[in-house]
């Protein structure tokens, strides 16, 4: 289990990049969602001991993570948001020397662990291959491969399908998907749909705060029957802005849709829509 409690954090130049983030975590697969500039990297990299919050804590199965970091860091997977590589050095070599800093340092034993590794995300056959070379995709597997090594009890992920390509992203979720249920796995995001597709809890994060916190399916369910859609001229939006609360605006086949929140049907022309998890966003962000 991970408890965040009361976790604040502002940064020198007066950004108030966490406030009063609390938080409980159990194994599975846990959805940070919100948008860029929502706190989500100052609490990752808050977790993962690369920074100190100003008040609070964090602890994960009795470890204060603060007072405690090389413990945590002995049971942390990692995969920050900007994964540098170095360009020049194979996965395989990247794999066995990363396996080596971790104290696996049992030839047969590491062998065997990054053979598996490289299988697992599906490298094996680039694995002589300089990481330079190596798509966004290719890159980010890379980075849940050496993430795995040490057998981590808690693996922390940020944003990590940003920048991938539809089928990149696919099989980046699909690995994901394979990490155990016995361990905590944080994904940090903006992409709801990654969020519904893999998480069976979550949180949005907006402004530095929880704003919402569940089951995906059961914060949905708090805005069925208050979702109601319309399709409108670009040059209305701002009218329905004004008149309704507005969940958003999007493009549609061409046309802008305008996507309201109502306990009562709005008339005027709006239908009844599904809620739906990007909805439960937009309303909480906006
Ligand atoms: P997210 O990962 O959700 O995009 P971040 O945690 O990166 O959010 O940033 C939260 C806020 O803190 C943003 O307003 C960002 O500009 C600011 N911020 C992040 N890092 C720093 C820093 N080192 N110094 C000053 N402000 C920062």
């Amino acid at each position: 289990m991970l408890q965040i409690s009361n976790l604040s954090k502002t940064y020198p130049n007066g950004v108030k990049a966490l406030q009063d983030v609390s938080l409980n975590i159990s194994n599975g697969m846990f959805g940070l969602l919100g948008p860029n500039g929502a706190g989500k990297s100052t609490l990752m990299r808050t977790i993962a001991t690369l920074q100190d919050a100003d008040s609070g804590t964090i602890m994960f199965n009795g470890i204060d993570v603060a007072k405690q970091k090389p413990e945590l860091r002995k049971q942390l997977g990692y995969l920050p948001q900007e994964f540098g590589v170095y360009p020049k050095v194979s996965a395989e070599e990247m794999l066995h020397y990363i396996a080596r800093l971790k104290g696996i340092t049992n030839d047969k034993e590491r062998k065997e662990l990054v053979k598996a590794l490289l299988e697992q995300v599906n490298l094996y056959n680039h694995r002589k291959k300089a990481l330079g070379g190596y798509s966004g995709g290719m890159k980010q597997r890379f980075g849940i491969a050496q993430a795995l090594i040490g057998e981590p009890k808690l693996i922390i992920v940020d944003e990590p399908t940003a920048g991938l390509d539809p089928a990149e992203r696919l099989r980046f979720n699909n690995l994901l998907s394979e990490i155990g249920e016995n361990i905590i796995v944080i994904l940090s995001t903006h992409i709801v749909d990654d969020v519904s597709a893999l998480c069976n809890d979550m949180a949005i994060i907006a402004g530095g705060k929880v704003v919402q916190r569940g089951n995906p399916e059961d914060l949905v369910r708090t805005l069925e029957n208050r979702v109601w859609s319309k399709r409108v001229q670009k040059d209305e939006v701002s009218k329905y802005q004004a008149e309704y609360k507005m969940i958003l605006a999007k493009l549609s086949g061409g046309s802008m849709m305008v996507y309201v929140n109502s306990d009562t049907d709005p008339g005027n022309g709006f239908k009844a829509e599904k809620a739906s998890l990007e909805d439960l966003y937009f309303a909480n962000i906006s």
